[in-house]
């Protein structure tokens, strides 16, 4: 019944469009919250700055019947960020500013700080978790209320966790924001690739 084939529901109101990895073209997920009330999505994650995505985000705002009203990056690596052009030039695309040395200096204008410790959006209610390691300025977003983890790059399914051997990239940081991460319970983790994966006991 989805016009476009990638987009599944993954949480009430929250849609993944899925991230893809061929040899030499990479592009993270791309979370759609939306909003019931007004229509409006915020993104998570932007997917990297290829035509198919700029393609399927389009495709995916007219599925979702909505508008991007904000996107938000978990990091600043390309395969998440590079998509944000495909984002309407007047909506803003929030980045830690610790990742903007990671972009390049003429597109960093399109980014705005993220300075912010919540998301309101709607009935959503995120909470932004500064878990650096992977990258210098990675975040992750909580949904206390449904209990979904949006953790980018820092922590995947099946506990895999993401690399520290690129600039910024720290393992002692790394551990130390997956120690904090584990213990909030989450019920729907949803990584910057591959499976988002359901946990039936990882809450006490
Ligand atoms: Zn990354």
């Amino acid at each position: 019944m989805s016009l476009l084939e990638e987009i599944e529901d993954v949480a009430p109101s929250v849609f993944l469009l899925r991230g893809w990895a061929t040899p030499n073209d990479i592009s993270s997920n791309c979370f759609f919250l939306k909003n019931e009330a007004s229509g409006e999505l915020l993104l998570i994650d932007c997917g990297n700055a290829s035509e198919r995505t700029s393609r399927e985000i389009k495709a995916a705002e007219k599925e979702l019947g909505g508008e991007i009203a904000a996107a938000y990056c978990t990091h600043g690596h390309p395969d998440h960020v590079g998509g944000a052009k495909a984002v309407p030039s007047q909506t803003p695309v929030f980045l830690s500013e610790k990742d903007f040395f990671l972009i390049p200096e003429s597109e960093r204008n399109r980014f705005t700080p993220l300075k912010a410790d919540a998301v309101k959006f709607g009935d959503f209610d995120l909470k932004i978790l500064r878990t650096p390691g992977h990258s210098l300025g990675s975040v992750c977003f909580w949904d206390e209320e449904r209990r979904v983890l949006y953790s980018g790059d820092t922590l995947f399914a099946n506990g895999a966790f993401g690399r520290t051997d690129l600039p910024g990239g720290d393992e002692k940081e790394l551990f130390r924001s997956l120690d904090l991460i584990k213990k909030l319970g989450w019920r729907v983790l949803c990584p910057g690739h591959d499976e988002v994966e359901r946990a039936e006991a990882s809450e006490k």
